[in-house]
């Protein structure tokens, strides 16, 4: 598995459609200050279900979306898409290429589809965290991240390594189970309440 490539259109300082093309094997992008780096950083993030304006350094969500420049307007949309090949099957889906994309507007929330068909934001999390990666699996080091790894606490560090292991994905699941069971709980009591009424 590896990234194929990674379109940009309207995101950040990318307002024309921009297409990455990527190889197997180590990427570097270079640039002058300034021109856009770490937007791409920032647009692989965005695309995998990044939800913290923060972690975008913007400071609301619709700072993604190209907010124009002296020569040009400002943008109604940001999109990303970025391909994953999947020919060693490590994205539990039957496609040997996988292609995910989000749209953002500047009055409503995100759009999401796998390979053309729009799906939820919990689907894209799915397909990616049973591989391994996606926003919160720290597959993504950004600048300034290694020392807090090295200034972090013995709990903050055993939650960087958990996360990297791959057991946020069992907790979430398990949170999500648990909240599945309180609420069948109440259903249960509910039922319960109206038989003991009809008796
Ligand atoms: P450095 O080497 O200094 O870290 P960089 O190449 O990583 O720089 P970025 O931080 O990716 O640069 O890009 C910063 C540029 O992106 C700035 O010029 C900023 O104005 C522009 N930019 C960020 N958000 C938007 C936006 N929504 N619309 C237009 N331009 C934007």
């Amino acid at each position: 598995m590896y990234v194929k490539s990674l379109t940009l259109k309207g995101f950040k300082s990318f307002a024309s459609a921009t297409t990455m093309r990527l190889e197997p094997g180590i990427t570097c992008i270079v640039g002058p200050n300034g021109s856009g780096k770490s937007n791409v950083v920032d647009a692989l993030a965005w695309v995998m279900g990044e939800q913290g304006a923060k972690s975008l350094r913007g400071g609301k969500m619709e700072d993604v979306i190209f907010a124009g420049t002296a020569g040009r307007a400002p943008l109604g949309r940001a999109e990303v898409a970025l391909t994953i090949d999947n020919t060693d099957g490590a994205l539990p889906i039957d496609y040997t290429e996988v292609t995910i994309a989000r749209t953002m507007f500047r009055n409503g929330g995100s759009e999401y589809a796998i390979n053309g068909t729009s799906c939820r934001l919990l689907d894209v999390q799915e397909l990616l965290s049973d591989s391994g990666i996606g926003r919160e699996m720290h597959v993504i080091v950004g600048q300034g991240q290694l020392d807090a790894v090295l200034r972090a606490t013995p709990e903050e560090r055993r939650g960087f390594i958990e996360e990297a292991a791959g057991v946020l994905k069992h907790r979430k699941r398990k949170e999500k189970a648990l909240r599945k069971l309180e609420s069948m709980e109440a259903n249960l009591t509910r039922v319960n309440d109206l038989t003991g009424e009809i008796r």
